[in-house]
Order: structure tokens, then sequence, then C-alpha cells
């Protein structure tokens, strides 16, 4: 299917007339050349090939708005990009604001209902992790590839979204579908109380079998990786108290051993002890000790001050913590907390845990819907697509759904590089791509 990656956009295809027919007619006969894919795939298939480079339009105008997390307006305004999109194609839509006091904008939810087959959630979010006082600001198109703040992450999944559900109507094949989409505003930091900022994620997840996640597609060694699972991640908090008076005294019983050797003693036992279970990773990310301390409400920033001859009195660090599953972390804070109850002479420590994003285990269901997937890819001439490996996906919103529904699958947006930074990439070849194997895959899980 190279024929397909070799068609230039038409504002800058620099082949004649007759290298663009040759390649198009090469591009066509491939499709239907390929006995696995039915008359109406392959359809789909050169409806996404023709409309491609109006998604990459889409997705400029969505890069284009800033919409960092906190940015309430901003989501809202890339929300307003993206409604008209799902009504052309008769989904009912409706923006969903959550709580001024969760400082996050919203949801944009999109409905179709339909009694055939399986009921889809598709997922994908509408907030990045730049900011409006971030430099990374728009979109720069490079021929096949562009930067910009979320080009994969994931305005470019949504896009795939878009394209997908078009190639789908355009056949006919959405008649009689149930899909719903969800575009969350908060997925790189999601609102508190989760209960609040993710109740229509779950709510869509209790009236839906299947969950298809669009964050970026990997390519590992040339071969394309799908997720089916991802590591549960939240936080710890842990605060210690100690006996303070002069350091010539530390030791003794009545003083005991001050804060910071608690501490220690603390962290360094976790670190004996947990570190290595497979799937299980835990994180000190702050940590600030002596007589006095404190740490603010970000849990970011905070201050220390003591003196070489006084035993501190205060420590608090935090830190997180991340598990293939609701009893590995179960198991793990258990674990933590047992630690933290043994204290040194003089001291007292307590923990407390912040859940954040849940488990995505990686059921059977999970792999036999990542099965389908790798049909279809190879169908479309794309090659095979392989388990990511569980252990190395970070958090994304289909973790929050996984258990609601019959199975889950992520990563079916396109591909690129540098997520999170100033150098975030997309291969704009891979829209296609990703957009031909969901409408395939949709189209077979809604028969
Ligand atoms: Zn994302």
């Amino acid at each position: 299917m190279n024929a397909m990656n070799d068609v230039k956009p038409c504002g800058t295809c620099k082949q004649g007339f007759s290298g663009l027919v040759i390649t198009a007619l090469l591009f066509f006969a491939g499709v239907e050349a390929t006995a696995e894919l039915s008359p109406e795939e392959a359809s789909m298939a050169r409806f996404v090939d023709a409309n491609t480079e109006r998604t990459i339009d889409l997705l400029e105008r969505t890069v284009n708005v800033n919409s960092g997390t906190l940015n309430v307006e901003g989501n809202r305004e890339v929300a307003r990009i993206m409604a008209p999109e799902f009504e052309a194609l008769g989904f009912d839509v409706r923006w969903s604001a959550l709580p001024p006091e969760t400082g996050r904008a919203g949801h944009l939810i999109a409905t179709r209902d339909g009694e055939r087959g399986e009921r889809l959630l598709l997922i994908g979010h509408l907030d990045t992790v730049f900011e409006p006082d971030h430099p990374f600001q728009t979109f720069k198109r490079d021929g096949d590839f562009a930067t910009g703040p979320g080009v994969i992450d994931m305005k470019g999944g949504n896009a795939v979204i878009v394209l997908a559900l078009q190639a789908l109507d355009s056949v006919g094949a959405l008649d009689g579908a149930s899909i719903t989409v969800v575009l969350t505003g908060d997925e790189e930091s999601p609102g508190r109380p989760l209960e609040i900022s993710r109740r229509d994620l779950w709510d869509a997840a209790d009236s839906s079998d299947i969950a298809l996640g669009f964050e970026a597609g990997s390519v590992v060694n040339g071969i394309d990786h799908a997720v089916v699972a991802r590591r549960s991640s939240s936080s710890w908090q842990l605060e210690v108290t100690a006996n303070t008076a002069h350091s010539s005294t530390i030791f003794r019983d009545e003083i005991g051993a001050g804060a910071l050797f608690e501490a220690s003693r603390i962290l360094n036992t976790w670190y004996g002890e947990l570190r290595g279970e497979q799937y299980l990773t835990f994180n000190a990310g702050v940590l600030v000790g002596g007589a006095e301390a404190r740490i603010d409400d970000t849990g970011e920033r905070g201050g220390a001050s003591g003196k070489t001859n006084i035993i501190p009195e205060r420590v608090i660090a935090r830190g997180d913590l991340r598990t293939i599953s609701q009893e590995q972390l179960e198991a793990a804070r258990e674990r933590m907390r047992h630690v933290v109850t043994g204290s040194l002479p003089g001291t007292q420590a307590s923990i407390e845990f912040t859940d954040g994003y849940p488990a995505m285990f990686p059921t059977e269901a999970n792999y036999a819907l990542l099965a389908q997937y790798d049909e279809v890819s190879r169908a479309l001439g794309y090659g095979e697509v392989v388990p990511f490996d569980p252990g190395a996906r970070g958090a994304a919103d289909i973790a929050f759904v996984a258990d609601r529904v019959d199975a889950g699958l992520c990563g079916l947006g396109p591909s690129g590089s540098g997520g999170h930074t100033a150098e975030e990439k997309i291969d704009l070849r891979t829209i296609p791509k990703a957009a031909r194997r969901a409408a395939v895959l949709m189209y077979r899980l809604t028969r």
C-alpha cells in the first residue's frame, strides 16, 4: 500500500498529470485486489484517501486554537470547531460543561443511536499540555509532516475519528449503528473530583460494548503497535513529624531520630521491598524537610528551613504509583502503609493516597479486539499490528472505562513523535492509514 503514501497532497503535487493517473490507478487497483475487503470496505478506503486533505485542514484549525487543559474557553472553542463535523453525520451533539470550581471546560459528546452490532464508544480529547503562555502554539506543515501543540496528542486522533466516521457514512454504514464519541476537555489533568469530571465518560461506557481510544499509535522497529493495557497512575503524600531538640541529644530514648531519618527509612524500605515487581513502579518526586517544611496546594512547590544543630520536626514527600490492575494497586498501597507504621523512636508518619487514572487490564477480550484490528490492517495491506508492552504505556482516558465495557483498544490514532514537548510532530501519512483501519474495524464491529 505504498502507492498511497506516495500520493502527494494536491497543493504541493510536483508530478505531471500522467504520473498522477498512474499512481491513482495502481492505488485503486491495490485496494480492489485485496480479497479480504468487501466492496463497501474498499469504497471506504478510497473515500478516506480522497478526503485526507480536508481532514488535515480540520487538524490545522483545531491545533491553532490553544486548548491547554486549564484554558476553559480554548477547549470550548475547539469543541465548537469539532461539533459541526459530527452534526453533519447525523449525530446528536451536546456540550457538557463541568462546574467552574473544577477549573476544567467540559466534554463534547456526540451520539448516534442504532440497534445493529456492537455499541461503540470512541474516545478523544480536546485539551493539550500547552497552556496559552507556552511558546509552542501553531500548526506548521512541512510536506508529509507537521508540528504543533496536540498534533498527535491528540487533535490528530480526533481528526481521524471524524474521517473514519465520514467514511462509514459514505457507504451508509452509520445507519443502524450505535456510536458515541466523547472528546474530553481535561484528559491531560482530569478535573476533581473524578466522580464529576469522568461522569459523562462513565455514562457513555455504560451504554457501550466496545471502547476505542484514538491516542497516538506507536511504531516500534517499523512495526505498528496498539494498546491493550495501560497502567494505573495515582499519587501518594507522606508526612512525617518528630520530636525536635538540640542535635546533640538525637537518638536519646526520650528524643528519638528526627523526621529526616524516619522519612529516609520509609523511602529506603519501599525501595528495598517493593521495587522490581512486574508492572509496578513508584516514584518519589518531591521532598521537603527540616525544622519547618511546607508544600503548596499544587503539591509541586514548597520550601523548608532548618539548622544543622536542630533535630528536624517535619518532612513532606510526594510521589506516584503505577500498577497494571486495581488489585496490584491495593496490594502495593497496603505494603507501603505497613512500612510507614514501623516508625523510628520519637517519630510519627502518615501516608495519604489519591486516586488518579485506573488501570486498563490486558484482558483476553482486549487481545481478541486487537486480533480483529490486526486482521483489518492486513486486509488493507498495512501489515501486522501487535500489542504494546502492557507496562510501557502511560495513563489515558480509556482506562476510566476499561472495566465498564466488554473490550477496549487504544493507540488507534495517527503516529508521530515528541508528544508533550515543543517538538511534537505528526506523520500526516498516518492519518489516512489510521482512519482506514478504524473505519473498516468499526464497519465490521457494527454489522
Ligand atoms: Zn492524549
